[in-house]
């Protein structure tokens, strides 16, 4: 997702099951949508993008009026581990919102000062958001059905909560080993929360986001199935899915994968069926209020992609500019890292206060756009959705384990976002939003993308309040964003200014293309780089994931003083305030115009550089080519003599709007 800058009726369900499971006291089923070549789940199709693991039939009907969902799915799973399983693990995430204990609601409340709103403390009863799974039976391929409804239990393997609901596990009837393949017949029901993070609803929108029993993932080391927790995202294996969504008639709907067909009901609702192959979430969204839109993106080297938009009647005129934003994404990503592999993607534009904006699903994210939307803000709508449309390559296609290693998608879309707004040139100014962020001011102050692009203001005040290869869902809430999104951008524009853009492209790419549909772990992108760059770059990482220090380079002193000859000697005492290292130039300039670069590894925690010339010096910088973009202070990094006021009169305006613009970010102005 992208975190702002803020500090801070129910009608029977049909089913469409797979083999001859299906239930058969409910009204006649539509017809089964087509399937995507997952007849046979037992064992790995050839020449499939993905492994196919974990598929998805679903049928889910929505009740605007009592806020519910009633589903029934079958997942078609199989064992890609090494390992034997005797059970099987579930997310049910909507019971984040299920009561006060959850441990979702608990880590909220960490947060200080006081979460914003207050339903992130406490829910009141019709704010709640429930998932009860009311029957469960699994049949082992070739066997037979067994119905585990009462061996339901729950599970908190992060914290041991017992009031926490998020995951559930039955007891599988025969061990799963290696290869076995199950199928999982689910019935549930859901209250949607309102307006809950990236998923509920609110007024006439519905945003559903981790809405369905999801299967964990099990790996070689047994099952991979977080809790919910305030602080992190998600995790799943790739599968193809069909699901039938049906909403009043009239609602509009946008989902992962593309829409196959459209049935009214002679009740008066509409079932949705899409597809989808190749993916590891499933999101969607209806309103009746939408407004629809579509574009082409075309490009020369690129393969073709089919752009819907949906979007608020409140925000109409912006379509160009939010079909831009994407194809920008589009058109940069995926000639940086690799093409876009789906053929269509949908932009949602969310409700106000619906809380679901900047957040990505396959195929399909919700953008965040204002009202009143100046041409040279570009924070909202455009940057938001670039950063949304570079989750598909990082989250969508190459899926790391968010719950533990969020930075991988979090921290190198934000890096990749902020180059797409430096390469399009998108003008970015500071806007301060009052009246409930209604209104924008723009004082003229324009964003960069070393400083704002990489989040600096964010990382600076909580730089050392995590190490990175802490699991995330660890990461203290409040400040995990500093680590997750600002230090990771911080720490890959190092990476990019260090080795260059060139190489730093060609690591990105060939990291798309060896891990796309698959989960790689941080150790796979330290491989890439080092391989790609030729370099062995562990005491890099080291520094900036292995390690919470932070970087801090500064001029302790600049003298000058009388020697043999006639002669200046100067002498530059560079020093190493923070605890964290990293090879820094330090560049002494003289009154004739001649420099002095010494290259300093920035172990110790000073160094004295001394000079004898005709003239004397008239400025020291440390990493005037800002490479090491991590350093905490800048300000402390050059010493200029002699003082002169025009030059202080500058520096006193730079150091003010530094100022300003903190003061603004520490007051939540940015939206
Ligand atoms: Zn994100």
């Amino acid at each position: 997702m992208r975190r702002p800058f803020r500090l801070s009726a129910i009608i029977g369900a049909v089913l469409i099951a797979a083999g001859s499971h299906a239930g058969g006291q409910q009204k006649p089923p539509p017809p089964a949508p087509p399937r995507g070549g997952v007849q046979a789940f037992d064992v790995p199709l050839p020449d499939t993008p993905s492994p196919r693991n974990a598929n998805y039939d679903i049928a889910v009907q929505l009740d605007p009026v009592r806020k519910e969902i009633k589903g029934r799915e079958t997942i078609r799973w199989r064992n890609i581990s090494n390992a034997t399983t005797s059970e099987l693990q579930f997310h049910l995430y909507w019971n984040a919102w299920r009561n006060d204990d959850s441990t979702w609601l608990r880590e909220n409340r960490l947060r200080a000062p006081a979460p914003a709103r207050p339903r992130d403390a406490v829910r009141r009863p019709d704010e709640t958001g429930t998932s009860d799974v009311t029957s469960i039976k699994v049949t082992p391929f070739g066997g037979t059905t067994a119905d585990l409804t009462s061996s339901i239990r729950y599970l908190a393997p992060d914290d041991g909560n017992a009031a926490d609901r998020t995951v559930m596990a039955v007891a599988l009837p025969a061990p799963a080993t290696p290869g076995a393949a199950v199928q999982i017949e689910i019935e549930w029901t859901g209250r949607i929360p309102f307006a809950a993070d990236r998923t509920g609803w609110i007024d006439d929108y519905f945003f559903f986001g981790q809405w369905f029993p999801k299967i964990g993932v099990l790996e070689d080391t047994g099952w991979n199935t977080h809790q919910f927790h305030y602080a992190t995202e998600f995790y799943a294996d790739f599968g193809v899915y069909d699901v039938q969504m049906t909403v009043p008639g009239g609602y509009k709907v946008g989902a992962t994968g593309r829409e196959m067909r459209r049935v009214d009901n002679p009740d008066g609702t509409t079932t949705h069926t899409y597809h989808a192959d190749d993916v590891a979430d499933f999101g969607w969204t209806t309103s009746p209020s939408f407004i629809e839109e579509r574009r082409a993106f075309n490009h020369a080297q690129l393969p073709s992609v089919e752009m819907r938009l949906l979007l608020r009647p409140e925000h109409r005129g912006q379509e160009t500019r939010q079909f831009a934003a994407a194809a920008a994404g589009l058109e940069y990503f995926g000639q940086w890292f690799g093409a876009y592999p789906y053929g269509n993607i949908t932009i949602v534009d969310p409700a106000y206060r619906s809380n679901s904006d900047g957040m990505e699903y396959p195929m399909l994210f919700t953008g965040r756009a204002n009202w009143l939307a100046p041409a040279q803000v570009s924070t909202a709508p455009d940057s938001t959705i670039i950063h949304e449309t570079g989750h598909q390559w990082f989250y969508g296609v190459v899926a790391n384990n968010e719950f533990e290693h969020g930075w991988m998608d979090e921290g190198i879309t934000t890096w990749a976002t902020a180059r797409v707004m430096e390469e399009t040139q998108r003008p970015n100014e500071l806007a301060v939003r009052t009246f409930g962020a209604f209104i924008p001011y723009t004082p003229g102050v324009r964003l960069s993308r070393e400083v704002d692009g990489n989040r600096m203001p964010s990382y600076r005040p909580d730089a050392e309040s995590d190490t990175p290869t802490t699991p995330t869902f660890r990461y203290w809430p409040r400040s995990a964003n500093a680590i997750a999104y600002a230090k990771t951008s911080l720490w890959m524009h190092t990476l990019e200014r260090h080795l260059g853009w060139p190489t730093m492209q060609k690591v990105m790419s060939t990291y798309f293309e060896r891990w796309k549909f698959r989960h790689p772990r941080p150790d796979d992108f330290f491989q890439v780089v080092n391989e790609v760059s030729g370099q062995d770059l562990t005491w890099f990482f080291d520094q900036v994931v292995r390690s919470s220090n932070s970087f801090d380079y500064a001029v302790q002193d600049l003298k000058q003083e009388p020697s043999a000859g006639g002669k200046t000697r100067v002498v530059v005492v560079a020093q190493r305030l923070g605890d964290a290292t990293f090879p820094v130039d330090v560049v002494t300039t003289f009154a004739d115009g001649q420099r002095a670069t010494e290259r300093w590894d920035g172990k110790d925690r000073r160094v004295i550089y001394t000079y004898e010339r005709a003239v004397r010096a008239t400025r020291v910088e440390i990493d005037p080519g800002h490479v090491l973009l991590l350093d905490v202070n800048r300000t402390n990094n050059s010493r200029t003599t002699p003082s002169r006021a025009a030059d202080a009169g500058r520096k006193w305006s730079l150091a003010w709007m530094v100022w300003l613009q903190e003061l603004m970010i520490t007051a939540g102005f940015f939206g």
